[in-house]
């Protein structure tokens, strides 16, 4: 079935808004000096449903980069163009169980770098984006997450700088699968883009309207594009149920039942397949990196809006 009527829908988010904007847990990202600055008050909640329908209450058109939510589109995209088997392959779908920068999940796993959703990962997925070289490459990345969100996505400088300048772990992760033979283009390039893709500028309203494009099949609900074919749409559904939430995408799981990806400037895109997305922007962050108030307005929509997978009724 679908979402319920428009009214109880825009109610609801009204609602979940309200009720969580007093939620004060949660320590805002400090690991870069332009993600420290975020406001914790910020707070925006937007459902958009795959019919184009917008529901909106609080901060929802406030930018911030978009982080590690863009890992989820960008396999979106690689996908579209190298096909299912090779993502399998060369990235694999597996939860490492280690954090999303570990150098242990690589060595613990001869080499690989186990699933798109973890740093090193998406650093792969990136290097599968075709071009002939890398300004072609990074257009390619960065005109189909503009596709998704149905709008030209341009890049915060500052946050590109502020993280180019702290890129070191990122830049071993990667330098570290090179060695073994399992990155297509040169590591430090791969490294680049990827750092170029998180620090393009969203807000919560194009994090619904791109997890309403999954939840379409691939059609962009505003635009009416299609920007991934509904295999791939529903490939990279099952690898953001598996580990879009860090070390706690069981509990997500669990708590919420649907699939979702977080980043560490405080957004969450969550979807329900055949109805629509979720975006949240909340910057304080649990102990995994996660949204705390964006984790509260899921589990509450999930349940008053049946997003859960898995509930029967
Ligand atoms: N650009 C960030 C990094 O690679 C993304 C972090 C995140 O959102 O998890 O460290």
């Amino acid at each position: 079935g679908a979402l319920p009527g428009w009214h109880t829908v825009e109610h609801l988010v009204e609602t979940a808004h309200e009720t969580f904007a007093h939620v004060r847990d949660g320590e805002v990202a400090d690991y870069i000096p332009a993600l420290a600055e975020a406001d914790p008050d910020l707070f925006g909640v937007c459902v958009v449903e795959v019919d184009g329908s917008v529901h909106s209450a609080g901060d929802v058109e406030h930018r911030f980069s978009v982080q590690s939510i863009s890992k989820a589109f960008v396999f979106a995209l690689a996908c579209q163009e190298v096909g299912h088997e090779r993502v399998l392959e060369t990235i694999g779908v597996n939860n490492t169980g280690l954090s999303f920068s570990s150098v242990m999940a690589i060595e613990l796993n001869g080499g690989h770098p186990m699933n798109p959703m973890v740093n090193v990962g998406a650093i792969a997925t990136t290097a599968l984006a075709p071009g002939a070289d890398q300004d072609a490459r990074w257009g390619f990345v960065r005109d189909g997450l503009s596709r998704f969100a149905g709008r030209e996505l341009e890049l915060d400088e500052g946050v590109l700088a502020s993280e180019t300048e702290g890129n070191q772990r990122n830049q071993s992760l990667a330098l570290l699968l090179e060695s073994y033979g399992r990155m297509p283009v040169d590591a430090l390039e791969a490294v680049d883009t990827y750092t170029r893709q998180c620090s393009l500028l969203v807000d919560a309203r194009d994090l619904a309207v791109m997890g309403a494009t999954l939840a379409g099949g691939g059609v962009n609900p505003l635009t009416g594009a299609r920007v991934v074919d509904a295999q791939i749409a529903r490939d990279t559904l099952s690898v953001m149920a598996t580990a879009g939430m860090y070390e706690h995408s069981g509990e997500w799981l669990f708590e919420v039942g649907a699939p979702a990806k977080s980043g560490v400037s405080g957004g969450i895109v969550t979807i329900a397949p055949g109805k629509g997305g979720l975006g949240t922007f909340s910057p304080p962050l649990d102990s995994a990196g996660n949204s705390v108030r964006g984790r509260r307005v899921a589990a509450y929509l999930a349940d008053a809006l049946g997003l859960d997978l898995f509930a029967s009724a």
